[in-house]
């Protein structure tokens, strides 16, 4: 797909699991869609996807799924 940073039809679609938020209201959404762009580097969201991120945040409540995670601290 054409990317909208540099123009290139460089840019997929990858599936990635975000982290929002911190401490105890730190919550991960999964399978959000980032663009890639191989050719300027770039990565980000579509306008599309950041207004479904701002509907998910507002009914996070309703929607999380509590899961035992593994975590592992950096350094
Ligand atoms: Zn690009």
């Amino acid at each position: 797909m054409i990317c909208k940073i540099c123009g290139n039809n460089s840019a997929k679609v990858r599936k990635v699991a975000r982290t929002y938020g911190k401490g105890k209201d730190m919550f991960v959404i999964e399978d959000v869609p980032v663009v890639s762009c191989s050719h300027c580097g770039e990565s980000y969201l579509t306008a599309e996807t950041l207004h479904e991120v701002e509907r998910l945040k507002l009914h996070k409540k309703e929607l999380t799924v509590r899961r035992p995670v593994n975590v592992v601290q950096f350094a």
